[in-house]
């Protein structure tokens, strides 16, 4: 069997023209979706993600802020800025980019912008609203993971999905979206005794580490449906994701590339989030 790719900057191309058209629409209504991104520091990576973000807003005809600070800017100046913001009634998502410098606690940071503005999902009122099924902010990169399953019709009732990693902002979101789609949950993580005991049992697998071939041919079940999050170089520096892909690749039934998979989707999930943010807004009575 060869996997049948699931190709993220296609399908990121397809959702994206839905927001733009949705954004028409409620521009002509006098609301512009506005997304706040805020930068500390000069971390190479974070810029090129800022940059990605704000051209992503642009193209889809927000407003869009890219406030830059440097490093040394104080905790209580950024929770200053975040308070303006907030208030700001141009900007319906506000979004900081991690990593902040290590003087600045980051969870006090997130925890200070507004519930309703936190379409990074990472604030515990959105974690809260996640786990116990209420509506709010789902974190971007397992959200945009969901809309791929989605996206080859793939129904989740009753599939075992084993989910490598735990982390807030990817393993742990990813795992209860899964289980609000009622798949059986299996969280893996580096404490995992025998990773291939659980993997060989899954239906869907989901590998957010940060290694190569975490995840090997040997490892998942004929006819699995295997989502790649991580982000990593290989040996000639280029991108890769967590799984072996040449190997997964004939045996899955469906995998995502890396580049091109996972990737995209995050920032088309950070647009979805921004635009139903200021839809919410539209709808209440001036
Ligand atoms: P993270 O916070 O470092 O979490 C990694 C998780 O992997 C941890 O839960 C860790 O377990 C687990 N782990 C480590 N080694 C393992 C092993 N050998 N077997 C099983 N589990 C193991 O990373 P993250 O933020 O979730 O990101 C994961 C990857 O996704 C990274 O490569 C990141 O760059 C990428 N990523 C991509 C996107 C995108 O847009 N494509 C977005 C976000 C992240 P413990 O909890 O026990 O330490």
């Amino acid at each position: 069997m060869t996997a049948q790719l699931i190709d993220g900057i296609a399908l990121s191309k397809q959702l994206r023209e839905h927001v733009a058209a949705r954004t028409q629409a409620l521009r002509q209504r006098g609301v512009q979706p506005g997304l706040a991104v805020i930068l500390v520091g000069d971390n190479a990576a974070s810029q090129v993600y800022v940059r990605n973000k704000v051209k992503a807003c642009e193209e889809a005809g927000f407003h869009s802020v890219l406030e830059r600070y440097d490093a040394g800017l104080s905790q209580q100046a950024l929770l200053e800025h975040i308070e303006r913001l907030n208030r700001d009634d141009r900007i319906h998502g506000i979004l900081v980019q991690l990593p902040l410098p290590d003087h600045i606690d980051a969870q006090r940071v997130i925890e200070a912008i507004s519930p309703e503005k936190d379409v990074d999902g990472f604030h515990i009122a959105s974690a809260g609203a996640l786990m116990t099924g209420l509506p709010g902010f789902w974190p971007c990169t397992p959200y945009g993971c969901l809309k791929m399953l989605d996206s080859i019709g793939y129904d989740l009732k009753g599939k075992h999905a084993v989910v490598i990693g735990r982390s807030n902002i990817v393993g742990k979101p990813m795992a209860l979206m899964l289980l609000q789609r009622n798949a059986t949950v299996t969280v893996c993580h580096s404490g995992t005794h025998d990773l291939a005991h659980f993997t060989r049992q899954a239906d869907v697998i989901v590998a957010a580490v940060g290694k190569r071939n975490v995840l090997t041919a040997d490892m998942v079940k004929p006819g699995a449906v295997v989502l790649d999050v991580g982000m990593n170089r290989n040996d000639a520096g280029k991108l890769c994701g967590d799984v072996d892909f040449d190997g997964v690749r004939q045996v899955a039934s469906y995998l995502t590339p890396v580049p091109g998979g996972v990737g995209p989707m995050t920032i088309t999930m950070l647009l979805v989030n921004t635009l139903e943010s200021a839809e919410r807004v539209a709808k209440l009575p001036s």
